[in-house]
Parts: C-alpha cells; sequence; structure tokens
C-alpha cells in the first residue's frame, strides 16, 4: 500500500469553514423557518462590474474564432497584465518580470510553500488566515498540534494589547514569516513603521516575509502602506501575493499575482524570482486567459474606478456593524470593538465568553452566521470576526438583529 503523506494526519481534524457550515445546517435542520444571515465566511456577494465582464463575456466569445482564439499562454502570464499591474499597483518597486499571474493568492501561498520545502522554520500572526499553517502542515514545514499550536511555528499574537502588531524578537533566525495586512481576521493595518521594523528585523535575521495583501484595495487612510514594496529594503526579504477576489469580486473567476524580486535570495545566493518562475512554469499552467481579460479591464480606468465603487460599498457595511456593535446592548457586556475602516472585517471581543459560545448564541439568537475568531489561532480566542460582505439589506437586517440580543 502507499503511505498516506504524514502532514495530513497531523492536520488537525476540521477546517474552520466546514465547520462553521456544519453547526449552520444542523441548526436548520432543527430550525428549518430561521432566515439566516451570513456575516461569516468572507466570500463577496456583489456582482461584477459591466465593464470587467463584459472584457470577459467578449474574449470569450472571441474564442470561438480563429482570430480569437488561443490556447496555453505564457505560465507566468498575459505579459500585458504583468506589465499594467506593474505600472498600476507597483511603479518603481517592482517590474513586470517580477510578477506572476496566478489562479489566487490561496493557491500561490500552497505553491509558495514548495520552494522552501519542509526544513523551514514557520512564524505566524496569531490569529492567522489558515492556509499559511495549514499549507506548512501539509508539506512537512510543521508538525502535530500539541494543544497549543503546531509544532515548529512561532505564533505570535496580534492582541489590542500590542495595537495587533507582533513581538518580532520571538521569531527565530532564517524563518519565514507570514504576515497579511490589512489583516485577516483582526482588520488591523501595520503602519508604515510597523512593516519597516519588520523588514529591518527580516534582513538582519535571514527571514522571507510572504506578504498577503489580499485587502489592500480597502486602505483609504493615505498614511497606510499597500504594498510591502513600499518600504526601503523590501526587495531582499519579501514576496508578496496578492488577488483581484476581494477587489474586483473574482472570488469565483480566480485571479491573483505574486510579486517575487530579483534581488531576493536564498540562502545558497540562488534567486528565488527564477525557481519561483520554475514552479510556476512546472507546476502551474497559467491562469485561465478569460480571467486575465477581466483582470485587464479591471486596471483600466473604468475598472478601477468599478472596483473602488465595489470595495466602499463593503467599507459602509462594516461601518454600519460597527455601530451596531457599539450599541447599547454589547457595551454593557464590555464587548470591545475593533474596525480600523481600512478592511472588510470588524473583530469583537467577548470577555470571558468563549468565540464558540457566543457563534452559537447569535446564531440562535438572531440567525446571523459569524466566524469564531478561535478558529484562527489561539490569541483569536473571546474573539468574533464579523464580515462586511453582504447585500445591503442582509446586513441591515442581521444589525437590526444584533441590536436586541442580550448577551
Ligand atoms: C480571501 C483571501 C485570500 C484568497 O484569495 P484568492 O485569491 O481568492 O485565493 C488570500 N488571503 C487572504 C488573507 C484572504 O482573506
Amino acid at each position: 500500500m502507499v503511505k498516506r503523506n504524514s502532514g495530513f494526519s497531523n492536520l488537525t481534524a476540521g477546517y474552520l469553514f466546514p465547520e462553521v457550515a456544519r453547526r449552520r445546517r444542523e441548526y436548520l435542520a432543527s430550525h428549518p423557518d430561521a432566515k439566516i444571515i451570513s456575516l461569516g465566511i468572507g466570500n463577496t456577494t456583489e456582482p461584477l462590474s459591466n465593464h470587467i465582464s463584459k472584457a470577459m463575456a467578449d474574449y470569450a466569445l472571441g474564442l470561438s474564432t480563429m482570430e480569437g482564439y488561443s490556447g496555453y499562454g505564457d505560465e507566468q502570464g498575459n505579459s500585458s497584465l504583468r506589465k499594467k499591474i506593474a505600472e498600476v499597483f507597483y511603479s518603481g518597486m517592482a517590474d513586470e518580470e517580477e510578477i506572476f499571474i496566478s489562479d489566487g493568492a490561496k493557491c500561490d501561498i500552497a505553491r509558495i510553500q514548495t520552494l522552501f520545502g519542509s526544513k523551514t522554520k514557520i512564524a505566524v500572526q496569531d490569529p492567522a488566515y489558515p492556509v499559511y499553517v495549514d499549507g506548512s502542515v501539509v508539506v512537512g514545514a510543521a508538525g502535530k498540534n500539541c494543544g497549543d499550536g503546531y509544532k515548529g511555528v512561532t505564533y505570535l499574537p496580534c492582541t489590542p494589547e500590542n495595537d495587533f502588531f507582533p513581538e518580532l524578537s520571538k521569531i527565530k533566525k532564517n524563518s519565514l514569516i507570514y504576515f497579511c495586512s490589512p489583516n485577516n481576521p483582526t482588520g488591523a493595518v501595520a503602519t508604515r513603521q510597523q512593516l519597516q521594523s519588520l523588514v529591518d528585523f527580516a534582513n538582519k535575521n535571514g527571514c522571507i516575509i510572504i506578504f498577503d495583501a489580499a485587502y489592500f484595495a480597502f486602505i483609504r487612510d493615505s498614511s497606510l502602506p499597500k504594498t510591502i514594496f513600499e518600504i526601503p529594503g523590501s526587495r531582499t526579504c519579501a514576496i508578496e501575493v496578492n488577488s483581484f477576489s476581494k477587489p474586483a469580486g473574482f472570488t469565483g473567476v480566480r485571479l491573483g499575482w505574486s510579486v517575487v524580486p530579483k534581488d531576493l535570495k536564498f540562502s545558497d545566493g540562488s534567486s528565488v524570482n527564477k525557481d519561483w518562475n520554475r514552479v510556476m512554469t512546472t507546476l502551474f499552467n497559467g491562469a485561465s486567459n478569460i480571467a486575465q481579460a477581466g483582470g485587464i479591464a479591471a486596471l483600466d480606468e473604468q475598472g478601477l474606478k468599478d472596483m473602488k465603487e465595489q470595495v466602499d460599498y463593503y467599507l459602509e457595511n462594516g461601518k454600519i456593524i460597527k455601530e451596531t456593535l457599539e450599541g447599547e446592548n454589547f457595551r454593557k457586556a464590555n464587548v470591545e470593538v475593533y474596525f480600523t475602516g481600512n478592511g472588510p472585517y470588524v473583530w469583537a471581543k467577548f470577555p470571558q465568553k468563549k468565540s464558540w459560545e457566543v457563534f452559537d448564541l447569535i446564531l440562535d439568537k438572531c440567525h446571523v452566521v459569524t466566524t469564531p475568531g478561535s478558529g484562527f489561532g489561539p490569541s483569536g480566542e473571546s474573539f468574533i470576526r464579523f464580515s462586511s460582505f453582504g447585500h445591503r439589506k442582509d446586513v441591515e437586517e442581521a444589525c437590526s438583529r444584533l441590536a436586541k440580543l442580550e448577551l
């Protein structure tokens, strides 16, 4: 018989979101009339802009013509899209040969782990988006869960006490550091000074930062950095993963990119960019050409305007949720609400309560699905993540129910 990859047996049972879905199903089975609203999973809900959608439809139709047909494209991505991304988001910071188009940021994070293999030390923000740790466990870079986290992973608590920015001295030399800003789930955005200290630490200690900027488009405060490459020194210590999913509603269309600077080196002095090119050409065969046509349209004047409007819509939802959670009933229970206005998530602490307990209470009393903070890491305990992805009327209805919740 063929042996199972031991990484899979090391994973703790139950990915967070399937467990959320299971509890929702179970609740509905016993309360079939409940009109459940989800402020849970970070999935986009608003339709694509007509401009972007039409570009994809036109491209798809063109595929049925002799002139418009295309098969495999460059594995690194359509060169006009790479050029456009470099120009629009990384002007003077990265060039098109450092931009690699993908089928999404999550998939790139999984592929990035093949670059470093099983002997790499891992550091993650705690709480964090689950794929950083789970993917590391699958490739063997992290071991079993010993109750307080996976072996080989350095958890970096990000809490209100440290303004959601971790104590860097905990990170071991030569580690891979996963860092997400604007953060999922906390919504925190690292300042320029904070990112500079992270970059300086990484350069000094032989670390590489995997910077997840999937929510960059939600940053409205112009003093906050939207990409790690705004920070001097980052080109020798960082990879950025990014995506059209959240800014353009491409969660189902699937399109993202990663930026791997040519200045970034492994410990033996060899080029990370070269190996990443190898990963993309060997293990990946290019993003859908239809999706890439949509990406190109998203980056022209109209597309950028449409993306901004869509993000504004979600940010407004976030504000509505935040205001609800600051209401009398929550205040009396000493609930602490964190919403930066620069990310799609509202992060709320329910003192002396367990996350799943609050999740079940809100599901039962309000018929609203949320995400328990403890699912994102030990430091997420007692927190609930409220997502601003939703139709306005659903968000308003959920909020009017939440406003009546007795805690
Ligand atoms: C949604 C999300 C992604 C996933 O992006 P895709 O491009 O859809 O794979 C990546 N990182 C974070 C933090 C996310 O919340």
